[in-house]
């Protein structure tokens, strides 16, 4: 039997590392740096938006993604049917981004006493919403209550031809880096909400100024999956040399990209696409309009890389964006930005600039 004395932590003799001071890919680095992989059909592991499993010809894609009360989603601004959207959108989109086809869901949750059936109805109004338009079976899941607030955890299955999929780790010295859609505007709509709820927390009595803003609201409380990215591509005779959707940023993508592909890059500034009435907000906040882009994420679009030669096949296709190119790993990764000076592309860390590491 241990004496109680000798029991108690000793604070910094323990030498103990913090999760902040690893950061979110620090932590998973190393969690799975001892990971081994037994079965041949595991074609892919940790480390891309989903993982790869031969399944005799046809590739499965696997992916998950949990939500968690206070950390993801604040329901003081959140309907929950668009949550319930969100949660199903997140994991599409992982499966988008490896070029494949979203199949089967399931959805796990975990509620407080807090909730009613009609609220969690709500919830699945918004998953079997995006199941519909996605098409995508919810085939199971787990229920369970919890001590605190709302979590959900939902899994998803795609499928592809082994051909067809595109990894983060195929990007080579001179292709072009492109994106979809445009950037930043689900941060801008992330700051509006999230302004009104002090104002409100100050002044229960005010109604939230949320008129005007539809697009921002809209990017963040109810984004789209790119699933259609995989037609578009194919009808003009591209296949992308490596992929990743913007959850987390464009910094941060662009440095797993480069980082799986063992690469460089250089990205202009003034390319990154971002709406006009996001770019008149974000210096109104007093916030470079790129930084939305940057370090904000959850915009759902598709960032790829191309092979050079197929430059004159997307240069006019509406709704793709060239960035800038891919170079040698010794050029390091840089930003150009308009008056010509390089800065080295760095990505938040963990939930960057939600600044919500203290619920960890
Ligand atoms: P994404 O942004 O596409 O959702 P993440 O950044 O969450 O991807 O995760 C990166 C990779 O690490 C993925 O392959 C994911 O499956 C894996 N991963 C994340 N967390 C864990 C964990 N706790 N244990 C094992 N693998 C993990
Ligand atoms: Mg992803």
């Amino acid at each position: 039997m241990f004496e109680k004395k000798e029991n108690k932590p000793k604070g910094k003799s323990l030498n103990l590392t913090s999760l902040s001071e690893l950061g979110e890919f620090g932590l998973i680095d190393r969690l799975t740096k001892t990971v081994n992989l037994y079965h041949p059909e595991t074609r892919k592991g940790i480390g891309d938006d989903a993982a790869v499993i031969d399944a005799g010809g046809q590739m499965i894609l696997l992916s998950t993604d949990l939500l968690i009360e206070g950390v993801h989603f604040d329901l003081t601004y959140t309907p929950l049917k668009h949550l319930g959207y969100k949660a199903a959108v997140v994991n599409i989109s992982d499966i988008a981004a490896m070029n494949g086809i979203p199949k089967q869901i399931t959805v796990s949750i975990g509620v407080s006493s807090r909730f009613s059936a009609q609220a969690l109805d709500e919830l699945y109004a918004g998953i079997n919403l995006a199941c519909k338009k996605y098409k995508v079976d919810l085939v199971g899941g787990d229920t369970s209550s919890s001590v605190k607030g709302l979590i959900i955890s939902i899994s998803i299955i795609g499928m592809g031809k082994q051909e067809e999929i595109i990894y983060r780790n195929g990007a080579k010295p001179g292709d072009l880096l492109c994106v979809t859609g445009d950037l930043g505007s689900a941060y801008m709509g992330l700051l509006i909400l999230e302004g009104e709820k002090k104002v409100f927390q100050v002044n229960p009595d005010m109604q939230p100024e949320l008129t005007g803003f539809d697009y921002q609201i809209g990017r963040q409380l109810k984004p789209e999956a790119r699933t259609d990215i995989r037609n578009l591509l194919q009808g003009i005779g591209i296949k992308p040399t490596s992929m990743i959707d913007i959850s987390d940023g464009l910094a941060s993508e662009i440095l797993h990209i480069c980082k799986q592909s063992g690469v460089g890059c250089k990205l202009f500034e003034e390319k990154i696409p971002i709406e006009e009435q996001t770019r008149e907000l974000a210096i109104e906040y007093k916030i470079i309009p790129s930084v939305t882009a940057l370090s904000g994420g959850e915009d759902y679009e598709l960032l790829f890389t191309i092979q050079q030669s197929d430059y004159e096949k997307i240069k006019d296709v509406e709704g793709i964006t060239i960035i800038g190119h891919i170079t040698q790993p010794s050029d390091g990764t840089f930003m150009i930005t308009p008056d010509g000076k390089s800065v080295q592309i760095t990505a938040q860390g963990w939930d960057g600039m939600k600044n919500k590491t203290e619920t960890l």
